[in-house]
């Protein structure tokens, strides 16, 4: 609840940066002018008041001094842990920011209270403890972990809804704290704990409001400046985010906050001893200047101490803030460009991790030693780039088995997987790892979750079992980690360690893939995609995909459908669309099971059975039962049109329902399995070949004679001869089930990878038959059929619900469901594979016919650059 309240409140802050910075400079403006009514009629300003006599020890300077000089080492320190995550400027200036807003608004809310404030500029350091940029800048990277100016805004309410409440509670504690100091009695501690305050409060204020505003605008203005293109490039600031700092207190702030309590308690018990023994201290009056001239004896004669203590802390200020402009950035870029010592290996896996430039050319040797390449360039923050954390290349880094790896940060930045893997957050420590335990508490923990953990952690987490491999994509915030520490895991077990290196794993929607198409994923295999056509069916111009690797069939598909194109175009036919399943049950006896049979094969009996198919399904409806018997086993066919689904899972839900419903019937009805073969789904089977599965078309075409001959450069007459020696009695002679053709297989398999396909279905859906005869008053047309009786298709479900095989079916415009009637679409396709195997018919035959085949192969399949990889071509090149 209220994390939802701080993200709408950042929301808010962050879509309207313009309006949230003039309100709050307005508002600014408006305090300031009040303070001049209220110092004109009731209080002194700053400068105008009477400076009150103090009597301040030389101790006291002493201790002023060391409190200033902690204060801006402190707030160096802050600097450089900004720019150690990786931005020097934007963080920076968020930096500035904040330390420059908190006191521009800690003086006009003091002014607007009218409070005494003499003394304060000697305690003003101690109020640069209180500021902690680690909020500020947390909350930064979230926005600079944005690609656009939505994520800017999204990353930013995120930030707020995380950070928020925490900061506020502190912010709260903080005041409480200093709070107490205000009822102290001590009039000068009272003022400067109410300041304290106050400037607790004010930071609060700009945390929660300006400072989110000026990061959301300031990222707005860097991208437009660059063309849409963010300068700030630090995407993988969105894992470091999960570290450890973030969101938890820092405990060096903390001890500072803690000592600079201490001094404050310190100089004010001094002051107050000192004013009530006035005699006994070698104190002076006046204005620290003065007094110091005075004669202080503690200091040399002709310096004065208050020129000595601004000298100390002005050279101190300009001493770190000269290191910070102008060496900071040498020993950033030396250390990454000649890391060599072994011992330095943590600092350089935290930068790989944490830094956003391209990272050195790391070598780590068999015992885990880091060398780096001292040929690659320093970089620099100019050189940023979003492949940045993808510029190791696999080969140059070897690596012992990730076991063996010790648990310096980050292991996957050194692991194989470096070009495979995203670069993740480590924990807390970085040399001290994280037991189980922890592990599964940061795991199961909903503020912080698998982000928060490295992926040497969550591989410890595989092995001990605590995360299944096979969940690791739906454990993890995103699939495509959990698939890169798979890949991570697998890789020391393989014969070639790096063989994963060329298989894609990134950039693919998992989400789709995730429980429908395939499991323990490790990649996705690339297949090229050809296009064939214009091919002419029905009237209508389709261009088909198919995906393969076999050169020459795209090409030899598209010389069939130019062919048919110019006869005029093919012409198809649905002649049945009824997907089966073909379980087998048992009886106790073979009378038995012929009595079961009958009654299934009674319009009683079917109507019972169908009653209880088609409540699975609002596309699945039973259409047939074929009942075949063995002994004392049944096999039921079970048969229904499946709309656009190819329809398999919709075929094993309605006959499981239909088989517990003649259980109901047949009590000794024992159910041996849901398939029996009978279906027979992706295995050569002569049923589907008779009685057809899934859709059976056939497809027609005439090729006028010239045609035969110009394009296809044969003739009709040895086209029927060699269809009818080939196709029909060759495949008699082997036996053949289905197989009376040249090569539909080809074309289907092709079709079916591209269009998202069940593979294993080619087996049944190549079943055809092409048949050839002379045609036309001459009898030197040809006219060719291609008979399909079991084309196993749909165009939903399945591999069809994947955005690239979506492309190819968009290509044939029947992806998804049919608008106008269920099935349509899978008809369709059926209709466009059958003409497409005829084109693929027409143009191998005629290959074969000329004596083209060898040849067109020898010219496609093997090109120079399969020819230059041969033994022989090789000792050639040696030669
Ligand atoms: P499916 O994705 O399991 O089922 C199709 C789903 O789409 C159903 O939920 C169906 O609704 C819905 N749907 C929406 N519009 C539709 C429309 N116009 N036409 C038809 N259904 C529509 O797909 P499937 O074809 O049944 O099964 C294909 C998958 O089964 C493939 O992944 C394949 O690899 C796999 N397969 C399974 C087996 C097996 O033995 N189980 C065998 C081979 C292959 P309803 O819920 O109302 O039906």
């Amino acid at each position: 609840m209220l994390a939802r309240l701080f993200r709408l409140h950042g929301l808010l802050v962050a879509s309207h940066p313009w309006e949230v910075i003039v309100g709050t400079i307005a508002l600014t403006v408006c305090l300031v002018s009040m303070n001049n009514l209220a110092t004109s009629s009731q209080m002194c300003s700053w400068n105008e008041c009477p400076k009150v006599e103090e009597k301040i020890h030389s101790s006291d300077i002493i201790i002023l001094t060391i409190t200033r000089c902690m204060a801006i080492v402190y707030i160096y320190f802050q600097f450089k842990n900004l720019r150690q995550l990786g931005s020097k400027y934007i963080l920076g200036i968020a930096g500035l920011f904040t330390v420059f807003s908190s006191f521009v608004f800690s003086t006009v809310v003091i002014h607007f209270f009218g409070k005494e404030l003499t003394g304060l500029n000697e305690a003003l350091p101690f109020f640069l403890l209180l500021i902690d940029l680690s909020k500020a800048c947390a909350l930064a990277k979230f926005a600079l972990s944005s690609n656009s100016q939505e994520e800017v805004r999204e990353n930013i309410s995120q930030g707020m809804a995380i950070l928020g409440p925490t900061f506020t509670l502190d912010a709260l504690v903080e005041c409480l704290v200093i709070g107490i100091g205000t009822m102290s009695g001590v009039p000068q501690l009272e003022i400067m704990c109410c300041f304290g305050c106050m400037s607790v409060l004010a930071n609060y204020f700009v945390f929660m409001t300006f400072f989110p505003a000026c990061v959301s605008l300031v990222l707005e203005l860097s991208r437009e400046s660059r063309e849409g293109r963010p300068i700030w490039q630090l995407s993988h600031f969105a894992r470091v985010l999960a570290e450890e700092e973030d969101n938890k207190p820092n405990p060096v702030t903390q001890r500072v906050k803690i000592i600079m309590s201490l001094s404050l308690a310190l100089v004010h018990a001094h002051t107050r001893l000192a004013a009530e023994h006035p005699g006994q201290n070698s104190s002076l009056d006046g204005p620290i200047a003065k007094r110091l001239d005075s004669g202080d004896t503690m200091w040399p004669p002709k310096l004065s101490s208050m020129d000595l203590e601004q000298v100390i802390t002005l050279g101190l200020a300009l001493l770190l803030a000269v290191k910070y402009v102008f060496f900071e950035q040498a020993e950033t870029e030396s250390s990454l460009s000649l890391m060599s010592s072994p011992t330095q290996k943590p600092r350089v896996a935290e930068d790989c991790c944490r830094r956003d430039f391209p990272a050195p050319k790391l070598q780590i040797t068999m015992n885990g030693t880091i060398a780096t390449n001292p040929a690659s360039p320093a970089v620099s923050d100019s050189q940023l780039s979003p492949e940045a954390d993808t510029v190791f290349s696999e080969q140059e880094v070897t690596l012992p088995a990730a076991a063996s790896v010790d648990n310096g940060p980050c292991v996957s930045c050194f692991g194989e997987s470096l070009a495979l893997t995203p670069c993740v957050p480590q924990s807390s420590s970085n040399s001290e790892a994280r037991t189980l335990e922890e592990c599964m508490d940061i795991l199961s923990d909903p503020q912080r979750g698998p982000r928060y953990l490295s992926d040497k952690e969550v591989m410890n987490l595989v092995t001990s079992r605590n995360i299944l491999n096979y969940k690791l994509e739906a454990v993890l915030e995103t699939p495509e980690r959990g698939v890169a520490i798979r890949r991570e895991m697998l890789s020391p077990k393989l014969p070639v360690r790096s063989a994963l290196a060329s298989l894609p794993f990134k950039d693919y929607d998992y989400s789709k893939v995730m429980g429908t198409c395939c499991e323990n994923v490790i990649g996705y295999m690339p297949v090229p995609v050809g296009v064939a056509g214009p091919l002419l069916l029905d009237e209508k111009q389709f261009y088909i995909p198919m995906a393969t690797t076999e050169g020459c069939l795209v090409a030899s598909t598209n010389r069939g459908c130019r062919a048919l194109s110019l006869s005029g175009g093919c012409h198809s036919s649905i002649l049945a669309d009824g997907m089966t399943r073909g379980p087998v049950v048992r009886l106790p006896s073979a009378c038995r099971a012929a009595e079961v049979k009958v009654w299934l094969e009674t319009s009683d009996g079917f109507s019972r059975i169908k009653e209880a198919f088609d409540q699975t399904s609002r596309f699945a409806r039973l259409e047939k039962l074929l009942v075949g018997l063995a002994g004392r086993n049944l096999y039921i066919r079970f048969q229904s049109q499946t709309g656009d689904a190819m329809g398999m899972n919709m075929l094993s839900k309605g006959t499981e329902q239909a088989l517990q419903r003649l259980r109901q019937q047949y009590p000794d009805v024992e159910v041996l399995s849901v398939s029996g073969n009978y279906c027979t789904d992706k295995k050569s089977a002569a049923i589907n070949w008779i009685l057809g599965r899934g859709k059976s078309a056939v497809c027609e075409a005439t090729v006028p004679a010239n045609v035969v001959r110009e394009v296809l450069k044969s003739s009709t007459a040895s086209l029927v001869e060699l269809n009818i020696n080939k196709n029909l009695v060759g495949s008699a002679m082997a036996g053949s089930i289905g197989g009376f053709n040249a090569h539909a297989a080809n074309i289907v398999a092709a079709i079916y990878i591209a269009c998202g396909q069940d593979p294993a279905q080619t087996v049944g859906s190549s079943n055809c038959i092409t048949q050839m005869e002379p045609a036309g008053p001459e009898r030197e047309d040809l006219y060719i059929s291609c008979t399909m009786p079991s084309i196993e298709l749909g165009t939903v479900g399945g591999g069809t619900n994947l955005a690239p095989q979506q492309a190819c079916l968009q290509m044939l415009g029947v992806q998804g469901s049919s608008a106008s009637q269920p099935g349509e679409n899978a008809r369709q396709l059926a209709r466009v594979v059958c003409a497409t195997v005829l084109a693929g018919e027409l143009s191998l035959m005629s290959a074969l016919a000329a004596g083209h085949l060898v040849k067109s192969h020898m010219a496609h399949n093997r090109s120079r650059t399969t020819l230059s990889e041969t033994p022989s071509s090789k000792s050639e090149k040696a030669a």
